[in-house]
């Protein structure tokens, strides 16, 4: 008798925006010496990891097309700052970002959905049971738009508790997000 086994290899992930969450927003920051994670991050992560998710960052970058640093510049800090993660032991799977202006009218700008439909292009995504976690509204509304409900807001200077958004969830440390996902 044969037995098969049903293999799910569908990737959960836990999205993470970049700056206001994995670092403290400086606005347009490129260089590696004014770079500060954010408190409690890499212990979150470890968590997430823990549970069996892997971690892909998006992030906007459109101080590319306002020729505030170049694409050199950003890709250098995103070395630095995945070898950060892996002095902790934590494996970024993988990270995209939008170098364009908003008035590019680009489809990877986030609120659209177009890099994480890229990511779920790329690998092959459990979107019902991946998490989006952002710093802004239009992160929120970028995960809803790519088919992922599970939305967690840090509260930050873009946003306040009162917003009127769709998000599921309101914190202001990425540590609370252990209250929040737990499987
Ligand atoms: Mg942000
Ligand atoms: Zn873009």
């Amino acid at each position: 008798m044969k037995e098969y086994i049903i293999l799910d290899n569908k990737k959960k992930i836990i999205f993470l925006d970049r700056d206001g969450v994995i670092n403290i927003d400086k606005h347009y920051l490129y260089k590696i010496e004014e770079f500060e994670f954010t408190q409690n991050l890499f212990k979150t992560c470890k968590y997430f990891i823990s549970l069996g998710y892997e971690i892909i960052v998006i992030t906007n970058q459109s101080g590319i097309a306002r020729k505030y640093y170049n694409e050199d510049d950003f890709k250098k800090l995103t070395s630095w700052m995945i070898n950060e993660f892996k002095q902790n032991d934590i494996n970024i799977l993988d990270l995209f970002y939008c170098p364009h202006s908003p008035n590019d009218n680009c489809s990877c700008r986030k609120p659209k959905p177009g890099m994480i439909l890229q990511a779920n292009h790329k690998y092959n995504i459990d979107l019902e049971n991946s998490w989006l976690i952002g710093d802004k509204t239009s992160d929120i509304e970028a995960g809803i738009n790519a088919g992922i409900q599970n939305t967690i807001l840090i509260a930050s200077e873009y946003s306040t508790e009162t917003d009127e958004i769709n998000t599921q969830h309101i914190i202001h440390n990425i540590i609370e997000t252990k209250n929040i996902i737990k499987n």
